[in-house]
C-alpha cells in the first residue's frame, strides 16, 4: 500500500485521552477515549515534529488537500483525509476495547480481519448470478466484492475519504449472503418468516459480530463502529430497534459515514457493469439489445467510431470499462458538489444530513436505473437463470425443512448450537441456528449437503 492517509489538524477536534492504549465505545459520557492519530508515519497532532503539511487542512476546495478533480492534474500518492472522512481519532470504537494496533490504522485492522475470516473465503464459492459450476469466468461473490472494493476505493481517494475503511466495508458487504445469490436469500427469508425473517445485510453483521470464531478475547471480528455501520446497509425498523446504537440511524433516518455511502453505490456500479459482461459471455444478452440502454450505447458508439476494426471481446470490454469510468466520474463529481454544498465539518455532520451526500447526478441515476431494469428483464428473468434459481430455491427450502424438523440431522456442532438457542429462545432460536448453518454454506456445499440428506444412495 503506497498511499498513506494523514489525519487533519483541523476539522473535527480529537476528543479524549491522549493515551493511545484504549479504544472502546463504552465511555460513559458517550465520547471516545481514542486519541488523535491515524497513520504511523504521522505524529499525533499534539506531538512535537508535526508535519507542516497538516496546516493546509481546512474546509477548502479539493486542491487544498492535494487532490484535484481536474483530469489533467497529477494524482499524488499521499493525501490528507478530509475532516468529514472517518478518522481513527473520532471513531466510536469497537464493541470490546482493544489496544491500538501499533503498525496499522484501526480501519486497516478491520480490513485485515475481514480478509482472514472464514466467511470471506467462502465467498469464492457463492454465486452472484451464475452458479459457479456453469463456468470459471463468471463473477462469484468474492470477485464481485473485490470489484466493489476497487471501485469504492477509487472514489474514496478522489473524495479524500478513508480508503481503508471504504475497502473494509466493500469486502465485508456480502459476508452474510446465502448460497445461490438472491434466490437463496429469498428462500431463506421465506423459511424464516415466522421466526424473525432473514436479511442478508443483518446476517453480514451477525457474521462479523457473532459467528466468526477466531479471537481469544471476543466473539466475531470486533470491527469498528464505522465498519459495522457500513456493513448494515438496510435494516427493517423492527430489527433496528433491537440493534442499539447501530440501529438508531434507521429509526432516526440518519446517514452512515461517507465511506459507507460510497461502498454502497460502488456495489450497484460493480454488479450492473459486470452483469452486462457475464450476460454477454453467457450468450443471454446480445449487443444489439443493449443498443436501447443509454449508458452502454453512448460508450459503445465512441469505441466503434474510434476503433472500427476491434474484435468483439475487446469491444465489449473497452465499452464496459468506459461505462464504469463514466458512472464513477458522475458519482465522484456529484458527491463532491453535495459535500461542497453541505460543508460537513466531521463524520457526525455527514450522519446528520437529511439525505446521503454520496449520490449519482439525476441523469446518472436515471441511466443507471435504465441499465438495472434492462438486466432485470433480460438477464435475471432469462429462462436459464430462472431454471437455476428455481432449483436453488428448492434446495434451500428442503434443507431448511429437514434441519428444522429434526435437528439430529445437523452436524454435532450445529446441533449443539441449535439446542442451546432453543433452550433460551424457543423455536426462534432453533430456526436461527439452522439459518446460520445454511447461510454459511457455499453453493456447492449446499448441493452436496442436499444430496447427502435426500438421496439414499449418497454417503452421509
Ligand atoms: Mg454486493
Amino acid at each position: 500500500m503506497s498511499k498513506r492517509l494523514r489525519p487533519p489538524s483541523s476539522g473535527a477536534p480529537a476528543r479524549g485521552d491522549p493515551d493511545r492504549s484504549q479504544l472502546g465505545r463504552h465511555a460513559p459520557d458517550g465520547t471516545n477515549p481514542e486519541p488523535a492519530a491515524s497513520g504511523l508515519d504521522v505524529p499525533a497532532p499534539d506531538a512535537p515534529g508535526r508535519s507542516p503539511v497538516d496546516s493546509r487542512v481546512t474546509l477548502e476546495p479539493a486542491a487544498a488537500f492535494g487532490l484535484s478533480l481536474d483530469p489533467n492534474a497529477p494524482v499524488p500518492d499521499t493525501y490528507v483525509l478530509a475532516p468529514y472522512a472517518a478518522h481513527d481519532a473520532t471513531s466510536r470504537g469497537r464493541r470490546y476495547a482493544e489496544p491500538r494496533p501499533p503498525f496499522r490504522t484501526e480501519y486497516q485492522r478491520d480490513r485485515d480481519r475481514i480478509i482472514h475470516s472464514n466467511a470471506f473465503r467462502r465467498l469464492i464459492y457463492k454465486t452472484q448470478v451464475f452458479v459457479n459450476h456453469e463456468g470459471d469466468l463468471y463473477r462469484t461473490r468474492i470477485t464481485h466484492s473485490l470489484e466493489v472494493a476497487q471501485i469504492a476505493r477509487s472514489a474514496a481517494v478522489a473524495l479524500r475519504l478513508n480508503e481503508y475503511l471504504t475497502e473494509a466495508i466493500a469486502l465485508a458487504h456480502d459476508l452474510g449472503h446465502t448460497p445461490f445469490g438472491h434466490a437463496g436469500q429469498d428462500a431463506l427469508n421465506e423459511c424464516m418468516r415466522p421466526y424473525g425473517g432473514f436479511e442478508h445485510n443483518l446476517q453480514s453483521l451477525r457474521v462479523v459480530d457473532e459467528l466468526e470464531e477466531r479471537y481469544a478475547e471476543f466473539p466475531g471480528l470486533n470491527l469498528t463502529f464505522e465498519c459495522r455501520e457500513g456493513i448494515l446497509k438496510h435494516c427493517s425498523v423492527r430489527n433496528a430497534s433491537d440493534l442499539g446504537e447501530l440501529g438508531e440511524r434507521f429509526l432516526q433516518r440518519r446517514q452512515p459515514g461517507l465511506e459507507a455511502q460510497i461502498a454502497n453505490l460502488a456495489d450497484e456500479i460493480a454488479y450492473n457493469n459486470h452483469d452486462v459482461d457475464d450476460g454477454i459471455r453467457a450468450g443471454m444478452i446480445e449487443i444489439r439489445e443493449l443498443m436501447d440502454v443509454r449508458l452502454f450505447r453512448r460508450q459503445y458508439d465512441i469505441v466503434v467510431a474510434k476503433y472500427p476494426d476491434l474484435g468483439e471481446r475487446r469491444l465489449v470490454h473497452e465499452t464496459i470499462r468506459r461505462m464504469i469510468n463514466y458512472i464513477l466520474t458522475d458519482l465522484i463529481t456529484t458527491t463532491q458538489s453535495n459535500i461542497d454544498g453541505a460543508q460537513p465539518q466531521s463524520i457526525d455532520d455527514v450522519r446528520l444530513q437529511p439525505k446521503p451526500l454520496a449520490a449519482l447526478s439525476e441523469t446518472g441515476r436515471e441511466e443507471h436505473t435504465e441499465l438495472m431494469m434492462f438486466l432485470r428483464d433480460r438477464l435475471y428473468r432469462h429462462y436459464k437463470v430462472v431454471r437455476m434459481t428455481t432449483k436453488a430455491r428448492r434446495v434451500l427450502l428442503e434443507l431448511f425443512e429437514a434441519f428444522f424438523n429434526d435437528t439430529n440431522l445437523l452436524p454435532t456442532e450445529y446441533r449443539t448450537l441449535a439446542t442451546v438457542a432453543e433452550k433460551s429462545r424457543g423455536l426462534n432460536g432453533r430456526a436461527r441456528a439452522v439459518a446460520d448453518y445454511i447461510a454459511g454454506m457455499t453453493d456447492r456445499f449446499a448441493i452436496i449437503e442436499h444430496r447427502r440428506l435426500l438421496d439414499p444412495a449418497e454417503r452421509t
